[in-house]
């Protein structure tokens, strides 16, 4: 039967990491949600693909799961890292801590396991699952959906009363709506790709390396990183660009990723015993950032987490980003009864933080694979968390700000942009902290800082 508008009935496409968290937020403020999906059920089949993919959940992520009533089921899964555990090229490790301690630290979570707790959670709190159903056309003006089951090609319809496109950066919802008004849709590639391979744990079933830790060996205009899960693998992601030397255009065999290997990751060689298969049997994934000027159509449909603003993951917040979306709307819906409205003020919300967090990623890709080795970098660093320290109330870093509270992106966009002038100025000239003339530090920041607002 078709869902009556007056109903506090909801359509969301796919059932990934957002799909599945605002499912659970809207189901439990007494919606009721259907959600359809592209894949089979993972906790039937197994998660596809069955490699260990990992994310680093931090705290904005964590709200949202806490909200969702999933945070301690996610967290019994989760491997703790401190800081950034980066090899140099003869050898060498240095920890870097992310925090102040370990109440400021970030989490590796499985992809796998994180779908399949929040798809249990869901259905718990009543949203309705269809597996096998993936979006391919939309009838606005009917509100009709069209969905086929990849098994067997057939067509299935389901009547809506309003679309919420969570069916990630290749979004069909997003492309239905494109066809229907202008959305100033915009991809910029990164020019670099990456490809996951695998460090198993030792024979006596441990970690290989420090666990606590998401180690990086950066190199310039290239680099690797390695995160651990909790079946004591790590799982290694390899970025290089498409072109140049080296590239995925002159590295494309197994043979010529080990030899680059041995070139310059020489102490990751040892830990990945599969290197030539794993990079030969995995495929490399592009880099992108999507920026949308509308992310809705009236009250038809709206676009939440990566099909609304993919971005590339170097600052880790794709998915906490899309959890923070998922809890932004679900509040705009709940306040507001005219959805088009709650939709366009969702996005007048959400739109300039995504903007802010797909440039700060943008930015710290540069930041890992060129700067942690830097001297210049490195005295800033120290600086930084000496005034962060001096002057909690108005300097806090700004991967902080991001990462361990939950200030608007754009605000921790604005301040770091301040804080970075102010550290690149103090440090101007001096090549240590010790010669800093301390009262003159006190004072412009004092001056140049505005006193924190609470998160
Ligand atoms: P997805 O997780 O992609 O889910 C989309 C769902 O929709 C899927 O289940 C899909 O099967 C389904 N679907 C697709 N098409 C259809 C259709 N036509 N009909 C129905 N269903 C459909 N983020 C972090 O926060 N921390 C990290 O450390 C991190 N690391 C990353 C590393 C890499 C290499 C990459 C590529 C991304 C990383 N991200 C990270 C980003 C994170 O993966 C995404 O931001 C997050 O998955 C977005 O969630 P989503 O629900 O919007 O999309």
């Amino acid at each position: 039967s078709q869902p009556q508008p007056s109903t506090r009935h909801i359509t969301l496409i796919g059932a990934g990491l957002a799909g599945a968290v605002l499912a659970t937020l809207l189901a439990q403020r007494g919606w009721e949600v259907e959600v359809f999906e592209k894949r089979g059920d993972p906790r039937i089949k197994g998660y596809e693909g069955g490699r260990s993919i990992n994310l680093a959940l931090a705290e904005r992520g964590r709200h949202a799961l806490h909200l969702a009533g999933a945070d301690e089921a996610v967290m019994a899964h989760a491997v703790m890292m401190r800081g950034r555990m980066v090899h140099f090229l003869d050898g060498r490790t240095d920890l870097q801590r992310y925090g102040r301690d370990d109440s400021e630290v970030i989490s590796s979570v499985h992809r796998g396991e994180l779908n399949v707790i929040l798809l249990d959670i869901a259905e718990r709190a009543g949203a309705k699952l269809h597996f096998n159903r993936g979006l391919s056309s939309v009838d606005f003006n009917s509100r009709s959906a069209t969905f086929i089951d990849p098994r067997d090609s057939s067509t299935h319809e389901a009547t809506f009363v309003s679309l919420v496109g969570a069916d990630g950066a290749g979004s069909a919802l997003r492309g239905a709506l494109s066809t229907e008004t202008e959305l100033g849709e915009r991809t910029e590639f990164l020019g670099h790709s990456y490809k996951e391979l695998e460090i198993p744990p030792t024979a006596d079933g441990g970690f290989s390396i420090e666990p606590n830790a998401l180690h990086i060996w950066p190199r310039g205009r290239y680099m690797c990183i390695a995160l651990p899960n909790d079946g004591r693998t790590f799982t290694v992601t390899l970025f290089l660009p498409n072109e140049g030397d080296p590239s995925f255009a002159t590295v494309r065999t197994g043979a010529e990723a080990r030899a680059l290997f041995e070139r310059d990751f020489a102490d990751a060689v040892p830990l990945i015993p599969n290197l030539e298969r794993d990079f030969e049997r995995n495929p490399a994934g592009l880099l992108a950032t999507l920026y949308l000027d509308r992310w809705h159509l009236d009250d038809r449909a709206v676009l939440v987490g990566d099909a609304a603003h993919a971005m590339v993951p170097f600052h880790g917040q794709g998915m906490n980003c899309a959890f923070e979306d998922c809890v932004a709307l679900a509040e705009h819906l709940d306040r507001e009864p005219d959805r088009a409205a709650a939709f366009a003020a969702f996005q007048a919300e959400r739109l300039p933080n995504a903007r802010a967090i797909q440039a700060m990623a943008l930015e710290n890709y540069l930041e890992m694979r060129d700067r942690v080795d830097d001297e210049d970098y490195l005295l800033q660093r120290a600086l930084e968390r000496k005034l962060g320290e001096r002057h909690p109330d108005r300097f806090m870093p700004r991967y902080s700000m991001v990462t361990f509270h939950r200030l608007p992106y754009a605000t921790a966009f604005e301040r770091g942009r301040m804080q970075r002038e102010l550290l690149v100025e103090l440090t101007r000239g001096h090549a240590s902290l010790d010669t800093l003339d301390w009262s003159m530090v006190d004072a412009a920041v004092r001056e140049r800082l505005s006193p924190l607002p609470a998160s």
